[in-house]
């Protein structure tokens, strides 16, 4: 069976040498006479596997050694949770940027536990761009500052990293970690589900600073502790064994590659070809302001929803997959994270081109 390009927001695709490298272990990792899968999470042979997984991040990403790499369960949306819980602790206030659902989200779930405001929010523009911000956006005695760092559904991105000052600030950048190089001393802590840009569903991926350890809210549940998550190495109970082992292999395929710089420069070829295409032409529209343009999702609409549904089935049938726009907001939707080929790109734009030849009245805009 042929593989098809993969445009799905999450799960994703994942590099295919990582694939065939996991499938030619799959039965027997090494010398084990086993499948990682089958492995216990107490042996010599899986504590090298997370150990490396802990030290290539590290490696990769630049994370200084007063920062710490957790492996943890129940995806993004846990910490939504788990922040309140084990940083609103001294004021009992956090600020939240608005800036896509995901944020949205973590907002509504960090108002169970606080005094929680919206500092800044693009909502009444339906989320075309990522508000700006400066110091005084944000109360000055919040515990923290949170944002989703790159909004996965409406395809936009940060174009700059808040000021925060002295405030810790939060990111979920669950679709954009290891797609550039990130300065992680600008954050607090960073957190990322893995199945957009790192390894099948299963880990979320916690890099936090040491010292917003440890003063956790004392309802805090065991398994949200960050201090004691960090204290047991991310095996306080069974870790997602499979999807870290997974990720360890993302992670030698990047610095195989060439690190996140290489990423960065073969990111930004992908997604400004689809760009350059968008801004070429008048029968697709890209909603998202250009400043405030995702490099890993790219979103786009004909303006008739008819149309874009087509556009999503027939695509499907020339091997460009899930191309559909979130549930939510229709449209059209390119993920283009770091293991979709550049030749997946140009497979999309030869196709747009060809579908709005194919179906050119329909397709003037009519908004
Ligand atoms: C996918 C996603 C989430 C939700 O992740 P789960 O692992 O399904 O909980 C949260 N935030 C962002 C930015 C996402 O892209």
């Amino acid at each position: 069976m042929k593989r098809v390009f993969n445009f799905s927001a999450g799960p994703s695709m994942l590099p295919l040498p990582v694939l065939e490298k996991a499938a030619s272990e799959l039965v027997s990792y090494g010398d084990t006479g086993m499948s990682v899968m089958e492995m216990s999470h107490r042996t010599a042979a899986y504590e090298a596997i997370i150990g490396d997984a802990q030290k290539l991040l590290r490696e990769i990403m630049k994370i200084p050694d007063n920062y710490k790499i957790l492996f943890l369960q129940g995806g993004a949306s846990t910490q939504f949770a788990a922040v309140p819980l084990n940083l609103m602790n001294g004021s009992g206030k956090a600020d939240y940027i608005v800036s896509g659902q995901f944020s949205g989200k973590a907002y509504d779930e960090a108002k169970k536990y606080g005094d929680v405001v919206i500092a800044a929010t693009s909502k009444p523009d339906n989320f075309t761009y990522v508000p700006k911000t400066d110091r005084s956006s944000f109360r000055p005695d919040a515990d923290y500052v949170h944002i989703c760092y790159n909004n996965t559904i409406f395809g936009s991105k940060f174009p700059y990293i808040p000021d925060t000052g002295d405030i810790p600030l939060v990111a979920d950048m669950s679709s954009c970690i290891l797609s550039e190089p990130v300065d992680v001393s600008k954050f607090g802590m960073i957190y990322a589900g893995a199945q957009k840009n790192v390894a099948p569903a299963g880990v979320t991926i916690v890099i936090i600073r040491e010292d917003l350890m440890g003063k956790a809210r004392p309802e805090t549940p065991t398994m949200l502790d960050y201090k004691i998550m960090a204290d047991n190495d991310s095996m306080y109970n069974t870790p997602p064994c499979y999807s870290i082992y997974m990720a360890k292999l993302v992670f030698e395929w990047i610095i195989e590659l060439g690190g996140l710089d290489v990423m960065k420069q073969m990111n930004e070829k992908k997604a400004n070809l689809l760009y350059d295409y968008l801004d070429s032409q008048s029968y697709y529209t890209a909603p998202v302001q250009k400043e405030s343009r995702s490099v890993m999702n790219v979103t786009f609409v004909t303006g008739d929803d008819a149309l874009d549904k087509k556009f999503a089935s027939e695509a499907k049938k020339v091997g460009l997959d899930t191309l559909a726009g979130h549930r939510s907001v229709g449209g059209m939707r390119a993920s283009i994270y770091n293991a979709m080929p550049y030749e997946g790109v140009e497979a999309l734009v030869a196709f747009m081109k060809d579908f709005a030849e194919k179906y050119p009245s329909v397709g003037k805009n009519p908004k």
